[in-house]
């Protein structure tokens, strides 16, 4: 036997998997077809860790946003991730569906509920517009990078003994005297049992391992992401909320940046944004406050997978020692903490204490370092007093850092969203190409083969000179 489980798609939900097994000393794999984590909803959603109060009671919806909002309280700092407490309202001026929800919230048991009439909603978010007159306020409620989140808890896992492998799908399952053997283009491995953690692909998966299929459904959310000179609120706005969606919300990110929207139209799967989802948004957003949009940086969609109304989490009836996952949509990643809970714990049955890990080391970030420890940074290493992204301040040091660290990332997105390298107002106009230069140098392969994030997205076609290589 090669790995005790096999978990299938790098999400947050398969990387909080492989992380909750390692801590049982569980041996595990994850399979990702592409050349990251979080490459999926993961990495682009609103980064919001929910306080479970509009799930609908009794669902694993509700019962997995509010223990995982508790989880994310320990997992944060042993992970090293910031969780922005900033808690979050919901304004409107419908007082029946502001009880309504302040009640689910009671009955799903999330603690920190108020209702506020306007002056109280005031008092937090001075600048509302007239037509807000009343809101429910959520203290429990907290903002995380969600792609930061998936990879410390990949990186936690792969530093503790778990392993993460790359562009690979799985072609073939075979059953063997004790669990399964998988083949894929670079892999051939004998398991005990699988998670299917795949989302968009979980049906593909799910007709190669012989298990049940759903109906998926896809719904797109676009944004916009404001420069980081912004700052409208200190806290999650939400309108409330209708059958679809959460609704368009105003909110700060954890990097502190605003950002606004999504919208949710049904779609094919594809993360392109358009000038009706963006208009939505406006008109949305503005209902609720002024929102500055010329200082937008970036926009960006992000695809929920919907099956049905609740999150499908279960072991499978057709084979033994598989547990499907599916139609993980929002609130997933508030979720992601208890749904691998319960998967490691009581469906595969790892019951077993938690074992010490060794933790996993931040980035350095040279902004959050006094001048003195900067100093003496720079004077250990140069690197790190080579501006390389101006807006965002990110030195040399610290992308050649992030290109050494456990995932060994290697597209100038996945250094984008570990260290912000072109994250910020310029958008990587400025660095692009001393990153690509940068992976090129410390990983040895040469620019023409630097992606942008999956295979296939290289920026340059040929060198001018391929003996100088420039
Ligand atoms: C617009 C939007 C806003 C949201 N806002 C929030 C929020 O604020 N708070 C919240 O709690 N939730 C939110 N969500 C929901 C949250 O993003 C998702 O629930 C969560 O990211 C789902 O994680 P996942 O691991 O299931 O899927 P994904 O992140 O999509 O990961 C699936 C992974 O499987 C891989 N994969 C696919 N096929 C294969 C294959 N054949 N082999 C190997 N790997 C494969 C993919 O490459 C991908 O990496 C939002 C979602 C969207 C779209």
């Amino acid at each position: 036997m090669d790995y005790d489980v096999a978990i299938i798609g790098g999400g947050v939900i398969g990387c909080a998997v492989l992380n909750k097994l390692t801590r049982h000393g569980v041996k595990a794999i994850l399979i990702e077809k592409a050349n990251d984590v979080g490459m999926g909803s993961s990495k682009a959603n609103s980064g919001i860790v929910h306080a479970g109060f509009d799930c609908k009671p009794h669902t694993l919806k509700a019962k997995f946003n509010v223990r995982g909002n508790q989880l994310f309280h320990t997992l944060c700092p042993q992970l090293s991730v910031p969780l922005i407490k900033c808690g979050a309202i919901v304004v409107g001026n419908d007082k029946e569906a502001v009880k309504e929800l302040y009640e689910r919230g009671i009955a799903n048991g999330v603690d920190g509920l108020s209702v506020l009439d306007r002056a109280g909603l005031l008092q937090l978010v001075p600048d509302l517009k007239e037509e807000v007159t009343c809101g429910l306020y959520a203290n429990t409620s907290c903002v995380v990078s969600p792609y930061m989140f998936t990879i410390a808890l990949a990186e936690e896992a792969v530093i503790n003994g778990a392993k993460v492998v790359f562009n690979t799908e799985i072609n073939s399952c075979e059953h063997t005297s004790n669990g399964y053997r998988l083949k894929a283009n670079n892999l051939d491995i004998e398991v005990k049992y699988i998670v299917n953690a795949s989302a968009m692909g979980y049906n593909d998966v799910a007709k190669i391992l012989n298990t049940e299929t759903y109906p998926l459904e896809f719904r797109r959310g676009e944004y916009y992401l404001l420069d980081n000179t912004v700052n409208i609120t200190d806290l999650t706005i939400f309108p409330l909320p209708s059958k679809t969606s959460k609704g368009v919300l105003i909110t700060p990110t954890a990097d502190g940046n605003t950002l606004v929207g999504p919208t949710s139209y049904p779609c094919e799967f594809s993360t392109m944004t358009t000038t009706e989802g963006l208009n939505d948004v406006k008109q949305k957003s503005t209902a609720i406050l002024d929102v500055p949009f010329n200082k937008n940086i970036r926009n960006f969609s992000g695809v929920r997978v919907i099956s049905g109304n609740d999150f499908i989490v279960e072991k499978s009836s057709m084979q033994d020692g598989i547990i499907n996952i599916a139609g993980i949509c929002s609130p997933g990643l508030s979720s992601a903490p208890a749904i691998a809970e319960y998967v490691v714990e009581d469906l595969l049955g790892y019951n077993q204490e938690e074992i010490k890990m060794i933790p996993r080391k931040p980035y350095t970030d040279i902004n959050k370092l006094d001048s003195v420890q900067r100093n003496q940074l720079i004077k250990d290493n140069p690197d790190y007093g080579r501006i390389v992204c101006k807006c965002e301040c990110v030195s040399l040091g610290e992308i050649k850092e992030a290109l050494n660290s456990p995932l060994k990332p290697n597209s100038v997105d996945a250094i984008k969203r570990r260290v912000r390298a072109g994250m910020g107002r310029c958008q990587g106009g400025f660095c692009l190409t001393k990153v690509i230069q940068t992976i090129s140098e410390t990983l040895n392969i040469p620019s023409e083969e630097v992606v942008k994030e999956n295979m296939g997205s290289n920026f340059y076609i040929s060198s001018i000179n391929p003996e100088t290589k420039e």
